[in-house]
């Protein structure tokens, strides 16, 4: 066997560029500008019409920044894969350090931070087909015990 790739292996395995990067993988805008506050996320989706009915995606959270307070009825299963930072899932907050596990069940409000001197970066699993983000209205406020930005 000589040491030429398959380009069937192509697809198959990509790879990991350093630094949280990957070959064939996007670097994305977590959401659009102005569409819900959050600051300083990306959002790369690693695996995506696989057969399964799942999308993984890997979500990075700069120092100091903050996902978007939201709730919806599908779920969230999130490990932490680098630095560190807190969560907010349902009325508690949560310090969240390397490789710590986060579920987040239906309607629950969460919300994702990192550290002031590190970044959070994680993975998150979603169903492929689900609901959109519901964001906190007025009413909804002194449901939430504290939100870590709004
Ligand atoms: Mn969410």
């Amino acid at each position: 066997m000589d040491d030429a790739r398959d380009p069937q292996d192509e697809p198959r395995v990509r790879r990991h560029k350093g630094g949280f990067r990957w070959d064939a993988v996007e670097v994305l805008r977590y959401k659009d500008e102005g569409s819900a506050p959050f600051r300083d996320v990306t959002r790369q989706v690693l695996f995506e019409g696989t057969g399964l009915p799942v999308q993984l995606r890997y979500f990075e959270v700069a120092p100091g920044g903050w996902t978007t307070l939201e709730r919806h009825e599908h779920v969230h299963a999130v490990m932490v894969i680098r630095g560190s930072g807190r969560c907010l899932v349902g009325d508690r907050a949560y310090d969240l350090a390397l490789n710590d596990l986060v579920s987040v069940p239906p309607m629950t409000w969460h919300q994702f931070q990192a550290a002031k001197d590190e970044p959070l970066g994680f993975l998150c699993v979603v169903t492929a087909e689900r609901d959109r983000p519901q964001l906190p209205g007025a009413e909804e406020a002194p449901v939430i015990a504290k939100p870590l930005r709004k």
